[in-house]
């Protein structure tokens, strides 16, 4: 077994996603726990510009070749389950992302080592690794140990600095073929989102509507409530799923990343999925009749009412 920490460096259309580096500065402080290097794996094609990215690492172990060129869960799963047998990392780490939890899903099975997910904080203890994750979609957190020479663990985005991963430095690269592909799945192309009516990353205000809504036709109350404040309308995946709103509004892992001076989140429980998206808002107001609900862990005023009494009486409020 040995003491280096493994980071998976995720990427898209050569843009390293910022969970790649916070990712690298968790690898960073568990490396000096265990006493060895900080690894940033990175798989593709022609990854030069991603492995220069990459100076907060002692060292880079690029696996290239066609096979990698675009993701694909099962090609990555086999070219990293070598990895494992090989070099036993005490610790393999990935974002907490669609493409973090596929991959760890099947190299935890392949490999036959252990997984532990949605992690917030990982400190290593007498050689093992302890890992506090979310549970209940973040009412609950839980410690466990992992047992085992390797311990894989997908990291929730924004446990660490991504700013502390990003350092300049001259890590040692070393250069592997990827296996060949694994093509009982295979790559056809990447579906860019329909083009947005309003692009709510530029938006100062916005209030964002959940699940807690119940039902399309009522959204209109949260319209007049954003325009009341000069804003925009934004919303948990669920509206989108259920085809209130066009994907364009969703906020969170797999929609986008907003920084408004004011976010309302309205009916929305704050699931870490969605609260990756919004917890840098300047000022985040949460209306949901659950004072039990994860969204208050992140507010700085909460309204534990229910939204169709609030919602209208702020309108009311703003326009008279
Ligand atoms: C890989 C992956 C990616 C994901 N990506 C995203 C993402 O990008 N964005 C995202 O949002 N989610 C995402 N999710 C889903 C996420 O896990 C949650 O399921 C989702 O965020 C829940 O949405 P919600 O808060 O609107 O609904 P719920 O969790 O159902 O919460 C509804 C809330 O409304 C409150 N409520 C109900 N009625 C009222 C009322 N009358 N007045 C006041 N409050 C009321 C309830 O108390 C509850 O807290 C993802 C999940 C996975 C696995």
């Amino acid at each position: 077994m040995s003491q280096d920490i493994f980071a998976l460096v995720e990427h898209i259309e050569g843009q390293v996603s910022e969970s790649s580096f916070e990712l690298i500065a968790m690898a960073r402080r568990l490396a000096g726990q265990t006493g060895g290097k900080t690894v940033a794996v990175v798989l593709g094609q022609d990854v030069d510009g991603i492995t220069a990215q990459m100076g907060a690492a002692d060292r880079v172990l690029q696996i290239t070749g066609p096979s990698v060129a675009h993701f694909v869960p099962t090609t990555y799963v086999k070219a990293l389950a070598q990895v494992v047998a090989d070099r036993t990392p005490a610790v393999m780490l990935f974002p907490n992302s669609a493409i973090g939890m596929d991959v760890a899903g099947g190299l935890s099975v392949k490999a036959g080592v252990p997984l532990a997910a949605y992690a917030t904080d990982v400190r290593m203890e007498n050689g093992k690794a302890v890992v506090t994750s979310q549970i209940f979609g973040g009412k609950l957190n839980a410690e466990a140990e992992v047992n085992g020479d390797t311990a894989l663990v997908t990291v929730i985005a924004g446990s660490a600095s991504a700013a502390e991963g990003q350092a300049e430095g001259a890590p040692e690269v070393e250069t592997m073929a990827a296996p060949e592909a694994d093509d009982r799945i295979s790559f056809v192309k990447l579906v860019e989102p329909e083009a947005a009516d309003v692009d709510i990353t530029k938006e100062e205000i916005l209030v964002a509507v959940g699940r807690g809504i119940g039902d399309g036709d009522d959204i209109e109350i949260v319209e007049e409530l954003a325009e009341a404040l000069g804003g925009a309308v934004a919303c948990s995946r669920p509206v989108v799923d259920a085809g209130w709103l066009p994907k364009s509004r969703q906020v969170g892992k797999s929609g986008l990343k907003v920084k408004p001076k004011l976010y309302i989140a309205v009916g929305i429980s704050g699931a870490p999925e969605h609260l990756e998206g919004m917890r840098d808002a300047d000022l985040i107001v949460a209306i949901n009749s659950d004072p039990k609900a994860p969204i208050f862990s992140v507010a700085d005023y909460g309204i534990t009412e229910d939204l169709f009494d609030v919602v209208p009486a702020m309108t009311e409020m703003l326009e008279s």
